[in-house]
Parts: structure tokens; sequence; C-alpha cells
């Protein structure tokens, strides 16, 4: 059987860059991951055997891909730079079980793609290192779309991990944190240095793991209003809920006698800053909220 060298080596990445006269576009938020240990980690970091279905986005030149592949069922994987297809053809050659589709992955439709691609029903976990220019849109556009997603393992920067994984009263604590972790429990796995990438990024990095909540933490009557709501309670940071609420909702009488009995009845004090509320308690706001607007 032919050996192949391992992708991510530094001399492998160089020698594959240079015979494909590849250069890179920081527009696309290219940084490749040049170290064989850290890809290990993050395919241990997320259990996958050839039970497990893979969805990753951004292959590049099919470092992670490629470990991923040996341990998968199957990977489907979306790249946007089209001058990045060829090289993945000629570098996962010997991998029968990667599906390269060449598609910006927020304009993908994600549950047509699965169906089309994967042969068998298996549980599907998403393991990436993201394009750091659009994390927060391609972990919405997962997180909001109907597939059944059991587990993302995600590299991003280490910053808007923290923002992820936040909990109540910390200075990272906001709305990303709450709409993530009201589907997933969010936890940080490990932390990446910039040294390892080619081009180095100027921040290091984080591995995220989210793992799907058997339902979601809280018990909301709608959905879109607690979305609102907490998008709303974050806009003016160092101001009171209140402020924030009356901003965005406005401030004429009927709005304000409406804020203020759901905020009455939810037991929360207006003048506290949104950053000091728990999911718990933006929920019971939220269907306070909902209750008394359709009386
Ligand atoms: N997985 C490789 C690695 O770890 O070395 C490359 C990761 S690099 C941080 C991000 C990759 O995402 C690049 O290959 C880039 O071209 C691709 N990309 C950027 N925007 C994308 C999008 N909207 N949809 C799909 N891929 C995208």
């Amino acid at each position: 059987m032919t050996e192949y060298k391992e992708i991510a080596t530094p001399s492998r990445t160089k020698e594959i860059l240079k015979q494909h006269g590849f250069s890179f576009k920081k527009s696309l938020g290219q940084n490749f991951l040049t170290e064989p240990n850290i890809l290990r980690k993050i395919v241990e970091t997320a259990g996958i055997d050839r039970q497990t279905n893979v969805i990753e986005v951004g292959p590049g030149i099919g470092a992670l891909t490629e470990q991923l592949a040996k341990n998968a069922a199957q990977v489907l994987t979306f790249e946007i730079d089209d001058r990045l297809i060829p090289v993945l053809e000629d570098t996962l050659s010997p991998y029968s079980n990667v599906t390269v589709v060449h598609k910006d992955v927020l304009k993908a439709d994600l549950i047509t793609t699965t169906k089309d691609v994967f042969k068998e029903e298996l549980p599907i976990k998403v393991v990436a290192n993201l394009p750091y220019y659009i994390t927060t849109p391609i972990m919405m556009h997962f997180l909001e779309s109907d597939l059944e997603v059991s587990e993302m393992i995600v590299m991003m920067q280490k910053e808007v991990a923290d923002r992820i994984s936040a909990k109540p009263s910390t200075k990272a604590y906001g709305s990303l944190s709450i709409a993530v972790q009201y589907f997933m429990e969010a936890s940080i796995a490990f932390i990446v240095p910039k040294t390892v990438f080619i081009p180095q990024p100027n921040v290091d990095s984080a591995i995220i793991k989210l793992t799907k909540r058997d339902k979601p933490a809280v018990d909301v009557t709608n959905e879109k209003e607690f979305f609102k709501l907490t998008k709303a309670s974050f806009q003016l940071r160092r101001k009171t809920l209140w402020n924030n609420l009356t901003h965005s909702y406005g401030k004429d009488e009927t709005t304000k006698e409406l804020l203020t009995k759901s905020l009455t009845e939810a037991e929360i004090d207006p003048s506290r800053r949104g950053e000091t509320l728990s999911l718990e308690e933006f929920a019971r706001l939220s269907n306070q909220l909902e209750k008394n607007r359709s009386l």
C-alpha cells in the first residue's frame, strides 16, 4: 500500500502550496493548520468513529479533512475558494469517503446536501477550523437549520470562544452566549497557539465543544421573542436593562407599561444590567412579555 505523508506537516503543506502555486486570501480567513498532533487532538475531542458522519467547513488543502476521513464513516466538506478544488482532488485522492462541495456554506441547504451525500443515517458532528471572519454566521446557520447535529467541535478565535461559553455576570457574556447555550452545552476544550498556522493569525485560537441538549436550556413560549429580547438587552453596554429595553422596544406610555408590568411579574429589577441576567430570567421575562402583549 502507498504510504502517504500527512498533509498537515509544515514541510508537506509548503510543498503542496508550491506545487499548486497557491497564495493565501486573507479575505477568506485562510490560516492553515500545520501541526498533526493538534489535528489528532481535535479528532479525539470530537470522539469520531466509523458510526459518525462529519460535516466540515473550509477544508483548505485538506489537513483536518484527512484526519476526519481516517476516522469517520463519511465526511462532507464545503469550500468556497475555487482555487482549492483541484488541490483537494489531489491531496484527498486516497480517501473515498470524502465529498467536497464547492460552495459558500452560508448559502448551502444543509438538509438536502446531507441527504444527498450521506449514505447511512448516522449521528452528525460538525468539526472545523472555521474562517474567522464569519464564525458567528456559520454557527448560527447550523443552529438555526433543522439539521440534527449532535455535537460541534470547532476552532475559532479564543475571544469568540470565550463569548460563546461565557456565564452570566462575566465580561464576555452576551446575546451570542445565550443564542448558543439555549440549544447546546458549551465548553472550551483547549487553546491552540497562533504559531501552528500558516500564515500566522494575530491572535490565539480555541477549540470549543458544543453538545446538543435534549431540549432547549429554558422553556420559552416564543423563541423569536426570546432572542429579540436577549439581543435588545445587550444593545447598549454598561446601561441598565430599562435603558436597553426602552431603546429597542420604544419609549411610548403603552410600551413602558407593558415593560414595567412584565418586569415586575418576572421579578426582575429594571435597574440591573443585561449581562447579570441568567437564561432562566430572560426566559421568564420573555414569557411575561408574550403573555401581557396578548392581553
Ligand atoms: N481546514 C483547513 C485547516 O485547518 O488548515 C483550513 C481552515 S481556514 C481557517 C478556513 C477555510 O474556510 C479556508 O479554506 C477558506 O477558503 C474557507 N472558507 C472561507 N469562507 C468560506 C465559506 N463561506 N464557505 C466555505 N468555506 C469557506
